[in-house]
């Protein structure tokens, strides 16, 4: 049966008219194939990437399942690997039963448990959360899962990647046996398959093309960038080009934010256009200039990932990463910031050859390689200070260790020697990486020059994913 309208499924008028309100004239692919099955109670192994429309494929049928607010004891749970994700799932939770009383946490980490706890105590019927933090909360005895009817597992190959395998077993060692699962995951294959085998039963599969995904609807590129001045002439340039209608610019740190939005809004754009918020930014401080940002009275926000989680802004034309982010899953965060509901947009990032390390690991894990740009010639290449040049080997060091824990560190033996390049000199070849074909043309920072003269900077032909290494992000993040 061609299905074209949610009236189709059998859904109650509380569900179709959320859906009504949230402007979704048809399902996705993604809805079509899902919800039905997912009605009729079968166990589902959902291969579909964030922008298909995948949330609402298990919400829907979750919700119409649940019904409404039964006893105090949660009746279903969705597990997502981030927090970041856990939120969006309960924003859509909220969006889509709001004409139902049902009752829902989100349990993620980074925050003090004290309100989920207090949530918990009033009655759920409805679980989010990432593995770590409900089991935390479970074994201080502040949640009941033995009423558990149906399992969600989001984006199963990231929690894979993060190492949750442990949990998630421990998490199905507690809960009921006689349950329905829904797993989804933008890949499949390896572990999990596994994982699937091991806790679906007879699972229908269901599969979209990840055609209108946020990586395809997203233009990535990468300039490799000396340093942090470099950076700053790089975003002038790109902030005050045409086509940049409205962006988010993403800092690792709140003194970086704060400092691009003083030089922004000092010496580039109008103060008015432009807004940083991060977690020394009180919440009304921060709520006030994602709305403005929002409704287009800021053209620009300057955001560390923390204070960004949970953004969504239709019709950002550019997204720009000042510095990689560190949590791997943040670059995918940040770019999915962009390129949604169809726009096409433009995910820039800035890379030091200190950062380099950091974007090989990103790269395994959204599994492509991102093209990388010559600067622009209009764009200075400031000399790289000293500090900042020290600053940089050890970190290249740092990385060299962590892959490679008998490595004893050409920064300190270059230091010993005391053969360490004096202020302003070329630094190639000192921390040599192992993986990278030619040394980063990055490190060329010799004074101001024309920078569409700087040759490409060579890929490395092998640091692709699918390797099957580990990526090694942290195992044990929530
Ligand atoms: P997801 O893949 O679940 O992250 O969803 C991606 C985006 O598509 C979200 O912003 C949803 O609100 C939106 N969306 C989900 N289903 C539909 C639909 N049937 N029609 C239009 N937009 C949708």
């Amino acid at each position: 049966m061609e299905i074209s309208s949610f009236e189709q499924f059998e859904l109650n008028r509380q569900l179709l008219n959320a859906i009504a309100d949230l402007g979704y004239t048809e399902p996705t692919p993604i809805q079509q194939k899902t919800i039905p099955i997912s009605l009729g109670n079968h166990d589902v192994l959902g291969i579909a990437q964030t922008g298909t429309g995948k949330t609402a494929a298990y919400l829907l049928p979750l919700l119409m399942k649940i019904k409404y607010a039964q006893g105090k004891n949660p009746r279903a749970l969705i597990l997502a690997p981030t927090r970041e994700l856990a939120m969006q799932i309960a924003e859509a939770v909220q969006q889509i039963g709001k004409y139902t009383d049902l009752r829902h946490v989100a349990l993620f980490g980074g925050l003090g448990p004290k309100a989920q706890i207090a949530q918990l105590e009033t009655g759920v019927d409805l679980i989010i959360a990432t593995p770590g933090r409900l089991l935390d909360l479970y074994r201080l005895g502040h949640i009941v899962l033995k009423e558990i009817r149906t399992l969600i597992l989001d984006e199963a190959d990231k929690m894979m990647d993060m190492g949750f395998m442990p949990q998630i077993r421990a998490i199905l060692e507690v809960i009921p046996t006689k349950r329905q699962n829904m797993l989804f995951s933008a890949t499949f294959g390896g572990r999990v398959e596994r994982l699937s085998g091991e806790f679906l039963e007879a699972p229908v599969r269901v599969e979209v093309t990840p055609q209108a995904s946020t990586a395809d609807m997203v233009e990535q590129v990468i300039y490799d960038v000396p340093n942090f001045r470099t950076k700053i002439n790089l975003l002038e340039y790109l902030v005050t080009r045409d086509d940049f209608k409205r962006g988010i610019v993403f800092a690792r740190s709140k003194g970086t934010a704060d400092n691009i939005y003083r030089f922004l809004a000092r010496k580039v754009v109008d103060p008015e256009q432009v807004r940083v918020i991060h977690a020394n930014k009180g919440q009304n401080t921060r709520i006030n200039s994602m709305d403005a940002f929002k409704e287009g009275n800021v053209q620009i926000l300057v955001a560390t990932d923390v204070a960004a989680r949970g953004i969504d802004v239709a019709d950002v034309s550019h997204v720009i990463n000042f510095d990689v982010p560190l949590i791997y899953e943040d670059y995918v965060h940040r770019i999915g910031r962009t390129g949604r509901a169809n726009h096409t947009g433009e995910a820039i990032t800035f890379v030091t050859k200190a950062e380099d390390y950091h974007v090989q690991k990103i790269e395994r894990i959204i599994r492509m390689t991102v093209p990388r740009q010559s600067l622009p010639r209009a764009v200075e290449v400031a000399e790289t200070p000293f500090d900042e040049e020290q600053s940089m080997l050890r970190e290249i060091d740092e990385q060299r260790r962590k892959d490679d824990p008998t490595f004893a560190g050409a920064f300190h033996e270059k230091k010993e020697k005391n053969q360490y390049p004096t202020k302003g000199k070329p630094q190639m070849g000192v921390t040599p990486i192992k993986r990278t074909a030619q040394p980063k043309t990055a490190a060329k920072s010799t004074g101001t020059r024309p920078a569409g003269s700087r040759p490409k900077a060579g890929r490395p032909g092998g640091a692709k994913a699918g390797g099957g290494k580990r990526t090694g992000t942290r195992g044990g993040r929530r």
